[in-house]
């Protein structure tokens, strides 16, 4: 069982609501377990339509004051919250590996990642401002006001269990809105421990909800009268349900799916520093990341070269509880992932790809009933397999031979998902190529994995996303706000 001040001796997660720790009455939940030790964590008891409620109602009366607070005084407590994410930042991470299984470094950056969120979003005095226009019309001058709009909720997936949520909440509430958060119901306690350092960063009680569970809560906030906007990220099924349904209840909605993502190699790149960054980008996360990039399309030219290479750095790489120093590759955050991803190493096989790396027999001494699997590499795919069309989400990745860029750039406009890719070369003209004919939303050169920093926006494109704004950065704040526009005339003046 996992110790945190505000876990009661029960192991049951928390709710904080209206600033007060509560125990969800749910009759439905389950185990939060340690995928790298299938040891219980805790448990989580899912809330009720009626918490949810609750948790609103605070939300709406903690809006009418905070939201019309100066922008000054809302940003204050975010830098407190700064300071004690930074201070906690290894104790988080600790945690955040026990719950999920990731690496201890890939925790501590990610981390990393959420706290340049609330950086940003420290910011907002610069950011929120609308504009003005002198004489837009004979003796009027014309404004756009941008104001906030009530309570906002965002509802969370597994893989990056502190750092998503904080793509949202601290623009949320820095632009004068409050909040609802529903984070993962695999990994919510690094969400409580985050919300325990909220307590503390000074905010009035109402402006932050934390409130755990599953469909029945998420479907009780998309029908909430009262919440005026919802963020998700999650996978592409549920992503598309969710933009329907809560465009259907009149609210505001960005909902990121999932991926599947390619690497392009030229024949002027610089192999052997795209195959160290292919092997990263591919197995970071055990793969459970939605920009990993897990097809690599070749120049034929190079081909056999570059998948010598991407072999043997696979090799060294070493699975194992997340907290031991060495690991390379963690665990997988449950038994039944494992077993998803296994089936699509079995269809990969059966639809005769070649497995050049088997990585299904590996285990970890000590951890024995952890949900570990191997990097596992396929080589020769073609595009109607369903190791390239679906996504894994595990540390498998598989090599395509083409005959130049421009069937390269074909097959990754052939995916129906369109959230990253990268390309490796030496040519600026290919660079080019990739840049304008590519429809996808995050693009890296010479660069693994295309992860925008925060004062960017994080989103893609086709059955990656639905909606217009995206998560991070500027488009938070229009996501955040509504423009009135103001017009003045003083005929005496
Ligand atoms: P998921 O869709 O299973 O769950 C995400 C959230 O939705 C959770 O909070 C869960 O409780 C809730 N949920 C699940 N099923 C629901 C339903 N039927 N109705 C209402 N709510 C439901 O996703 P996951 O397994 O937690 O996360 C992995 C997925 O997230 C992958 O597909 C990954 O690519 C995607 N992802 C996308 C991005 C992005 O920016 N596009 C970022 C991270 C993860």
């Amino acid at each position: 069982m996992v110790r945190l001040e505000s876990l009661p001796d029960t192991g049951t997660v928390q709710n904080y609501v209206d600033g007060r720790w509560q125990t969800p009455s749910g009759n439905n939940g389950q185990d939060v377990v340690n995928p790298a030790t299938s040891e219980s964590l805790a448990h989580v008891a899912f809330s009720s339509p009626s918490e949810v409620d609750d948790a609103v109602e605070a939300a709406s009366e903690a809006f009418e004051d905070w939201s019309t607070r100066p922008v000054e005084e809302r940003i204050q407590p975010l830098f407190e919250l700064k300071q004690l994410l930074e201070d906690h930042q290894e104790e988080l991470a600790e945690l955040l590996v026990q719950e999920h299984g990731k690496t201890h470094g890939e925790a501590m950056g990610e981390i990393r990642r959420g706290i340049e969120n609330v950086e940003v979003a420290c910011g907002i005095p610069s950011m929120m401002q609308g504009g003005t226009l002198l004489n837009a019309a004979p003796a009027i001058d014309e404004s756009a006001i941008r104001k906030p709009l009530g309570v906002f909720a965002a509802i969370t997936p597994f893989n990056f269990p502190a750092m998503i949520p904080l793509w949202f909440l601290p623009y949320a509430v820095a632009t004068g809105n409050s909040f609802v958060l529903k984070p993962s119901e695999q990994d919510p306690l690094v969400a409580q421990r985050i919300f325990e350092l909220i307590d503390q960063a000074g905010f009035p009680d109402g402006v932050l909800q934390l409130v755990n569970g599953s469909v029945d809560t998420v479907d009780a906030l998309l029908e909430h009268d009262d919440i005026e906007g919802i963020s998700f990220v999650g996978s592409t099924p549920v992503a598309r349900q969710i933009y329907e349904k809560a465009a259907a209840n009149g609210k505001r909605v960005q909902a990121q799916g999932g991926a599947k993502n390619h690497i392009i190699v030229t024949e002027t790149a610089d192999l052997d520093f795209a195959a160290q960054k292919t092997v990263g980008s591919a197995f970071a996360c055990a793969g459970e990341r939605c920009l990993a990039n897990d097809v690599v399309v070749v120049e034929a030219s190079v081909y056999d070269e570059f998948v010598d290479k991407v072999v043997a750095i696979s090799e060294s790489q070493v699975v194992g509880n997340g907290l031991d120093e060495e690991t390379d590759i963690g665990a997988l955050i449950t038994p039944e992932h494992e077993q998803s991803v296994r089936n699509y190493i079995e269809a990969g096989i059966s639809e005769g790809a070649e497995l050049l790396l088997d990585g299904r027999d590996v285990s970890v001494d000590g951890y024995e009933n952890g949900n570990f699997l191997g990097p596992t590499l396929f080589g020769d795919v073609t595009t109607d397999m369903v190791i390239t069309q679906e996504e894994v989400f595990g540390p498998v990745l598989a090599l395509m031979p083409v005959a130049d860029v421009d069937e390269a750039i074909d097959v990754l406009n052939q995916s129906d998902f369109g959230n990253a890719a990268s390309l490796f070369t030496g040519s600026g003209a290919d660079a080019r190529k990739f840049r304008h004919q590519t429809d996808i939303g995050n693009l890296g050169v010479n660069a693994g994995t295309a992860a925008p920093m925060a004062f960017f926006h994080f989103g893609g494109r086709k059955d990656s996303f639905f909606g217009d704004l995206h998560a991070q950065g500027e488009d938070m704040i229009h996501f955040y706000t509504d423009k009135t526009i103001y017009i003045e005339r003083w005929p005496d003046a």
